[in-house]
């Protein structure tokens, strides 16, 4: 089979990039490994008409806080196109240390803590030492736990496996939009024009010659350039073999931006166990055990998200889904009351750092890498051009995602003129 652009996953990048080489008239063709589009933006009903995302939730955007860049969310309208973003009005916080939910003075210091965390990074990063965030922030702090499980949760690794520059040029999102049937259902319902060969597991990239030969589990396509869209995870753990192998300063890059783990457990009840109006997030921690960090009944839901980050996710994961099953449900009874137990009904886990098709949740650089992301995302020998969430600006996110697969097709509309 024969093309001009061979893309490779169809994820939010991987269909954006199918989208806008639509637009320009170059033919292409996108291979997915798996036998579904959305990548990590995938939700599944959890209960009748009660979905669960286990991937990308919330519709981030907005600015890159300290650089005050603006970045946009083309899914917000799709969503609200689709009858299908609504605006998250009722979230209240609630903090729990020591078994004890915070004072007002105890609030004001958490607040407190994690500005001058903010504060620590920015002083850090434009001194231009990118160290990592245990550097610079004090763990000896009350709230250090606390910052740390929700660092591993959104970054999503400890803090001495972060960057300081990573973390200071990273878009903060805010959530104001959340979809009540799933973001990946709106993202899959957005991508659903876009013809896709499933079950393509891309295994070899020849681009030795004039042309591009990729192997797949379903045959041989040969095209003029690939944009490659699979996650760090992929392209580290060299999933895919690329003839001849990439240059260095590429294989120097992917290793520096290496993926974390976020993990969720979707815990839903079988009759209504939260009181009218509580809905938002619970974190908890204490000065001797692994802290818990949870959403709760978001749009009366009757659902707790249960999430966990960095390498206390990776090793729960290795645990097994029982395990996280259990340690769900022992964190929502530690807040809510053991009676809640009785009513547990389904349960969604999930393993993004095995699955096979990611190999991590998203990816960060470590420590003294953030400058890889500049050629992380810079094309091989104008034939392989790369996209995906790494790659944005906004990384780690499904709009960032986006925005990489058009800024990769517009690339190969300028090789290919
Ligand atoms: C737990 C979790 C929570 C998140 N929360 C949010 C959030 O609230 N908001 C937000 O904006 N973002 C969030 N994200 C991040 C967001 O989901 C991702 O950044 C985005 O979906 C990535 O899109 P992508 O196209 O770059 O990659 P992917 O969606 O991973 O697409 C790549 C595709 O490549 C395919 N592939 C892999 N190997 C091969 C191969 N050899 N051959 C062919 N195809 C292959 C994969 O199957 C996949 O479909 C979250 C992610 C996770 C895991």
């Amino acid at each position: 089979m024969q093309t001009d652009v061979i893309i490779i996953g169809a994820g939010a990048a991987g269909l954006a990039a199918a989208k806008e080489l639509s637009k320009q008239g170059i033919s292409h063709i996108v291979l997915e490994a798996s036998h579904r589009i959305g990548g990590r933006a995938y939700s599944e009903e959890l209960a009748p008409d009660v979905w669960f995302d286990l991937g990308c939730a919330y519709m981030l955007k907005g600015d890159d806080s300290f650089n005050k860049l603006d970045e946009s969310n083309p899914f917000l309208e799709i969503a609200k196109e689709q009858g299908e973003a609504v605006e998250l009005n009722d979230y209240d916080e609630h903090y729990f240390y020591n078994g004890k939910e915070l004072d007002y003075t105890q609030s004001k210091a958490r607040e407190d803590f994690f500005e001058s965390c903010v504060e620590a990074i920015k002083r850090a990063a434009e001194n231009g030492e990118d160290c990592a965030l245990s550097d610079v922030v004090d763990l000896e702090s009350p709230y250090a736990i606390a910052y740390n499980d929700v660092m591993s949760v959104t970054a999503p690794k400890d803090l001495d496996e972060i960057s300081v520059a990573d973390a200071f040029h990273g878009v903060e999102g805010y959530s104001e939009y959340i979809t009540p049937n799933g973001y990946g259902n709106v993202v899959a319902r957005w991508g659903s024009d876009i013809e896709v060969s499933l079950n393509s597991k891309v295994e070899t990239i020849d681009w030795s010659g004039k042309e591009v030969i990729v192997e797949t589990a379903k045959g041989t396509i040969r095209g003029k350039c690939v944009i490659s869209t699979v996650s760090n995870g992929i392209l580290a753990a060299q999933h895919i073999d690329f003839k001849p192998r990439l240059p260095d300063w590429k294989l120097d890059a992917i290793q520096g931006i290496t993926m974390g783990a976020e993990n969720k457990i979707g815990v839903h009840f079988k009759k209504k166990v939260f009181d009218d109006g509580v809905s938002g997030l619970y974190q908890s921690w204490s000065d001797d055990d692994q802290g818990a960090y949870m959403e709760v009944n978001l749009l009366n839901s009757n659902v707790a998200s249960v999430f966990m980050g960095g390498r206390f996710s990776q090793w729960m994961e290795k645990q097994g889904q029982e395990a996280c099953h259990d340690y769900a449900v022992e964190r929502i009874a530690e807040m809510f009351g053991n009676d809640i137990k009785k009513s547990v009904g389904r349960t969604i886990v999930t393993a993004w750092h095995t699955d096979p098709w990611t190999l991590g949740s998203y990816a960060a650089a470590l420590p003294g890498q953030f400058y890889q992301r500049e050629p992380l995302k810079r094309p091989v020998g104008d034939k392989i051009f790369f996209a995906g969430e790494a790659t944005a600006r906004a990384h780690g996110t499904c709009n960032g995602a986006y925005w990489t697969g058009i800024r990769a097709a517009s690339e190969v509309v300028e090789v290919l003129k």
